[in-house]
């Protein structure tokens, strides 16, 4: 038996390594820099514990684990002490008192595990520190916050590449659970893991089931959602839901959804950064503590939070990136047992995310990555085949139609679309043409049916060749058609104004009849109206 195995049953009282768990601890423990991308509860933090025991056994000094979220920091370094093990963690929580005992344990060399902030790492005074102390390890976790392009950049992580100049025979090794390859490039960029070895488990969350809805009335269809999926009798004359996540994107949407939720009778409760810190603390507990609290979040609410037994994550906006998407709903269903991933997404969602990239101060490349990663996220939401298939194959994981998403399930009908896209693609640039300006879906809706609306008026719109053509379909069809010719690449949003759309390159060779296109609107029922507006 190895010494790890050994280890692994004596500390840890289990049996078994589970996935890669075994590679990468001899590996460390064996001296080698390496990078982990591991699921969310797919048991990383073994991953580092371990071999600083084993490297403090072998004589060579404590593992100093960096991590930016302090009660993980604190959730850890409690279990660890209660299985016998010599961990600390210094963070902004202890007085100097107590960090100068740690400090004094760290010189002594009586800890196996020192967890520490970044932003406390890295200051001259702590890095002469452990220049007097004798380090087995360095464990940098949540090493994504290192990417300028994730929603969880720390510039802390950058400066981290310090600790392989100033201790370049020290071990290594970076671990996160999302990181596309534009990220993995940039963790070991960032981070000088040129030589460190790369271990990738898989990524699937088989438990989850993944559904993308057309937006219509978003709140209603969440609700809609959480009451026929999770919600059952109480045994008392109510009903009690599921322990929930959903994520809004802004934190007035977030307040008015959580509101508007209780008044509902779900017992939701409001997480952003704008709220009082108590408040947050509180309604974070109350989740994490309580049954069937539905937390209504943005994007602050999530990192480090360890709740098992959460059954539906949904999104009333959509995320930012593939990535985004995968680590949000990866809080669905840690235990294993069903979990579902709702997401209500419109063209509304596109346009919003577009004009945020236009409108923020980044640099020419971080938009251009910016906007690859949300094109790569609609595809995504548009794709008629597995859900699956396709995140899975954005980390560079092959596999199978899985059975588990809305796609499988319910197969979208796609239809040749040609005929609806030249009508759309020739009303956006014959209104541009006739106006000198470019127009929103709305209006362009507006002109394809043949509404006589004031502004189809005050533009003479009505005087379009393309004015009434499209009257054998609904406003929210056309929408659905729009939302689509974006996500295809076949429009573009403009820049900076108020959804206006225009032409993309792509739109020529669909307008001169030389691409087809395929659409999975409308819906066989949709082609109903036509045999009225053609009468
Ligand atoms: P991550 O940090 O990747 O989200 P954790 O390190 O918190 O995951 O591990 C998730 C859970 O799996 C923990 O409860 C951990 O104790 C457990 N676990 C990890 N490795 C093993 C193993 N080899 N055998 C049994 N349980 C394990
Ligand atoms: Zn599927």
């Amino acid at each position: 038996m190895s010494d790890a195995l050994a280890l692994l049953k004596e500390v840890f009282g289990y049996f078994a390594f589970r996935d890669r768990q075994r590679d990468i601890i001899e590996h460390v423990a064996g001296g080698g820099d390496c990078l982990v991308l591991m699921p969310t509860g797919g048991g990383k933090s073994l991953c580092y514990q371990l071999p600083a025991l084993l490297r403090k056994r072998a004589g060579h000094g404590v593992g100093i684990v960096v991590s930016p979220l302090i009660a993980l920091m604190q959730d850890q370094v409690a279990a660890l002490s209660e299985l016998g093990v010599n961990a600390a963690y210094l963070n902004s929580t202890l007085s100097s008192a107590e960090a100068a005992e740690i400090e004094r344990a760290l010189l002594r060399g009586e800890l196996d595990l020192l967890y520490v902030a970044p932003e406390r790492l890295l200051t001259p005074r702590f890095l002469g520190l452990l220049e007097r102390a004798r380090i087995g390890l360095f464990a940098i976790d949540e090493a994504h916050c290192v990417s300028q392009w994730g929603h969880d950049f720390r510039p802390e992580y950058i400066q981290l590449s310090v600790l392989h100049e100033q201790f370049p025979d020290v071990p290594r090794i970076a671990l996160t659970a999302t990181a596309d390859a534009v990220t993995r490039d940039e963790i070991i960029h960032r981070l000088a893991l040129d030589d460190a070895q790369v271990f990738v488990s898989s990524f699937d969350r088989p438990n989850i089931r993944y559904r993308i809805v057309e937006k219509d009335n978003a709140r209603t269809q969440l609700l809609a959602f959480i009451r026929a999926e999770h919600g059952r009798p109480d045994g008392k004359g109510g009903i009690e839901h599921d322990a929930g996540v959903v994520y809004c994107l802004s934190r007035r949407k977030v307040e008015e959804t959580a509101e508007w939720l209780a008044s509902q009778g779900i017992n939701a409760l409001p997480y952003h950064a704008g709220l009082d810190a108590g408040v947050r603390q509180m309604n974070q507990q109350r989740f994490l503590r309580e049954e069937g609290i539905v937390i209504v979040a943005t994007i602050a609410f999530g990192m480090g939070i360890d709740k098992p037994d959460v059954r539906f994550v949904a999104h009333l906006d959509l995320p930012k990136s593939v990535e985004g998407y995968y680590q949000e709903t990866g809080r669905a269903g840690r235990d294993g047992l069903p979990a579902n991933a709702w997401m209500a997404y419109g063209l509304g969602d596109v346009v919003q995310q577009k004009r945020m990239i236009d409108d923020s101060d980044a640099d020419a490349v971080h938009k251009r990555v910016s906007a690859a990663k949300l094109d790569a996220l609609l595809g995504l939401c548009e794709t008629a085949g597995c859900r699956r298939e396709r995140l899975l194959s954005y980390f560079g994981e092959a596999s199978h139609p899985c059975g588990n998403c809305d796609t499988c399930l319910e197969p979208p009908a796609t239809c040749d679309g040609t005929r609806e896209a030249q009508m759309a693609l020739s009303c956006v640039y014959r209104a541009a043409q006739a106006s000198g300006v470019h127009f929103g879906a709305t209006h362009l809706t507006d002109i394809l049916r043949g509404q006589l609306t004031e502004r189809v008026r005050q533009w003479q719109h009505d005087k379009l060749s393309t004015f009434g053509v499209g009257g054998q379909f609904s406003a929210s069809q056309w929408m659905g058609i729009f939302r689509q010719l974006v996500a295809h690449g076949l429009l573009e949003v403009d820049h900076g104004g108020h959804g206006a759309l225009l032409l993309a390159p792509a739109a020529r060779a669909v307008l001169k009849g030389e691409v087809s296109v395929t659409l999975r609107q409308p819906p066989p029922t949709a082609r109903r109206g036509r045999s009225k507006a053609a009468g």
